[in-house]
C-alpha cells in the first residue's frame, strides 16, 4: 500500500471524515469531492479506487485496498487505544 493512501486514510480520520453507522458499515467523506461520500464495511468500499482495483488486478489474488479501508482501520484502532 502507498504512503499516498495511508496520509489520506490519517486525514479522512483526522478530520471527523469517518461515521461509523453501525456495526461494520461506515460512510466516510471523500476527500475529492466534499459533497460526496461513501458507504464502506471492512472489506468493501464504494468509491472508483476500489472498483478499478479489482479491473487492473483480476485474477491476482490481490485484495483491494484504498483510503477509506484504510481510514476504517485507523479508526478502529483509535477506539482502542
Ligand atoms: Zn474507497
Amino acid at each position: 500500500m502507498s504512503a499516498n493512501t495511508i496520509r489520506k486514510a490519517k486525514k479522512l480520520v483526522e478530520s471527523g471524515g469517518v461515521v461509523e453507522i453501525e456495526e461494520d458499515l461506515f460512510q466516510i467523506k471523500s476527500l475529492s469531492d466534499p459533497e460526496k461520500s461513501y458507504f464502506v464495511t471492512s472489506d468493501t468500499c464504494e468509491c472508483p479506487g476500489f472498483k478499478n482495483f479489482y479491473k487492473f488486478h483480476h485474477g491476482k489474488g490481490l485484495k483491494a485496498n484504498c483510503s477509506h479501508l484504510e481510514a476504517i482501520r485507523i479508526f478502529k484502532n483509535n477506539d482502542q487505544s
